[in-house]
């Protein structure tokens, strides 16, 4: 029985395609359930975090199985940019080029305290996150984050894709992020 809540929440299928065999949904559920199924992974991989990266994607932990198996190396043909290693102030520019060319939609995974903050290297040549230069989506603590953590963080992520509007990469609030940035 539908309480009164429900009413406004649930519409009513039209006549004919009612009943067992049927289900309606929304564009924005059925696009992001093959979005977050299909991830398609950037590695931009500095240093350490890099290595235990190969190890989530080999066959104890198996990526491939969260749909995350084909790795790109070309930004145009990714939607996850995986940032994991130390960066440098002089690599800061070649990062945020690599995310300006990935194509919409697109999100940003930071991976270990290095990426995330700088980590251990507080000093004059290393960026102090890469949040500084380029929007991130999910942070994954850790030095090295153990490849459970970066599963963690991968499901992390597919819930953001799951559950974001198609129309988000079109409101002002999101223009708004990115201008932050410097970022048209
Ligand atoms: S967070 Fe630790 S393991 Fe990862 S790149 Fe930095 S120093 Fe290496």
């Amino acid at each position: 029985m539908l309480t009164e809540t429900d009413k406004y929440n649930v519409v009513q299928a039209p006549p004919g395609v009612e009943g067992s065999g049927f289900f309606a949904t929304s564009l924005d559920k059925a696009v992001g359930l093959a979005r977050k199924n299909s991830l398609w992974p950037l590695p931009f991989a500095t240093s350490c975090c890099g290595i235990e990266f190969m190890a989530t994607m080999a066959s104890t932990y198996d990526l491939g199985r969260f749909g995350a198996e084909r790795l790109s190396f070309s930004p145009r043909q990714a939607d996850l940019l995986m940032v994991m290693g130390t960066i440098a102030k002089k690599m800061g520019p070649i990062l945020r080029q690599v995310y300006e060319q990935m194509a919409e939609p697109k999100w940003v995974l930071s991976m270990g305290a290095c990426a995330s903050s700088g980590g251990i290297f507080d000093t004059y040549s290393v960026l102090q996150g890469i949040d500084r230069i380029i929007p991130v989506d999910v942070y994954i603590p850790g030095c090295p984050p153990r490849p459970e953590q970066v599963i963690d963080g991968i499901l992390r992520i597919q819930d953001l894709v799951g559950k974001e509007s198609l129309r988000r990469r079109n409101t002002p609030e999101y223009k708004a992020l990115l201008a932050q940035y410097g970022i048209e």
